[in-house]
């Protein structure tokens, strides 16, 4: 890790860096797009390519699929979507699965997935670069591992599943540094039980930050929610939740 991060803090500085120390092999040629990111998306557009004949190399920077839903949630979580409107192309959720799958079945449901399309994305490898090469019609596309080894593609398709969640945002907000108490991001929250009788202030009050409310409350801790603007809550019961799921 710390060399991966040393390769990073150089490339800041230096762009060519990688290309002119780390690189150890000759370029992989991949017969197919490379899909940059594991997660849902990455996975549904290697399996529809597959499904069509054509090879992908998947590339992901964590040490497994569905590295947000397996890494960076709460152990509370469902999805927040009937599972109607979250299935992957080509093979809907196991017929016993409820309305609300929790996260184990949603990412159970994602592994069988990529088994049954034979998905197996390289692992611990982030793309840090991809260039098109106008000469010759061709992405280049460079990942870093681990220990800090470059390797270079070259394909003619380049997707990119990054997600848009992927990445935790903190603001800033005043007071932040004299505050002395524990901050943490909600990708890094998992349960309440540490906070059990303590204050605790969630600032946010989309799914996420009304779940983890409950959640401390669940485990007899004190929270509070910052609302910035107006909210609206579907109530399964109401009108319109019924109209639109
Ligand atoms: C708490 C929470 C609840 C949610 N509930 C729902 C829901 O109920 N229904 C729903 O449809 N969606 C839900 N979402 C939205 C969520 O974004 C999607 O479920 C889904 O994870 C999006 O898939 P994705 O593949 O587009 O992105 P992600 O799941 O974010 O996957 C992107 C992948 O790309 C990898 N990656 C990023 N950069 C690089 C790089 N440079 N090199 C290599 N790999 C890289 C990441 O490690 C990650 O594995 C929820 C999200 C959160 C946080």
């Amino acid at each position: 890790m710390n060399t991966l991060k040393e390769t990073q803090g150089k490339m800041s500085h230096d762009s060519h860096y990688m290309f002119t120390c780390k690189q150890q092999r000759s370029p992989v040629w991949v017969p197919g797009p490379i899909i940059v990111g594991a997660g849902p998306s990455g996975l549904a557009v290697a399996a529809c390519l597959k499904d069509q004949g054509v090879p992908s190399v998947v590339i992901e920077r964590s040490n497994c699929i569905a590295s947000l839903w397996q890494l960076k949630t709460y152990d509370r979580l469902r999805l927040h979507l009937p599972k109607k409107f979250c299935e992957l192309p080509l093979m809907p959720f196991p017929e016993d699965y409820p309305t609300y799958p929790n996260k184990q079945q949603f990412v159970e449901y994602l592994e069988a997935y990529a088994k049954r399309f034979g998905i197996n994305p390289v692992l611990n490898s982030r793309v840090e670069r991809a260039e098109y090469d106008e000469s010759v019609g061709m992405w280049r596309v460079w990942s870093v591992g681990m220990k800090g080894e470059v390797v270079e593609y070259v394909c003619r398709w380049l997707v990119v599943a990054t997600g848009e969640n992927a990445e935790e945002v903190v603001p800033e907000i005043e007071g932040m540094v004299e505050f002395g108490g524990e901050m943490k991001h909600t990708s890094e929250y998992k349960n309440g039980s540490v906070y059990k009788g303590k204050k605790v202030l969630v600032v946010g009050c989309g799914n996420s930050g009304m779940e983890v409310c409950l959640d401390l409350c669940n485990h007899n801790a004190k929270p509070s929610l910052v609302v910035r603007d107006a909210v609206s809550i579907l109530f399964p019961s109401s009108t319109i939740h019924k109209f639109l799921f």
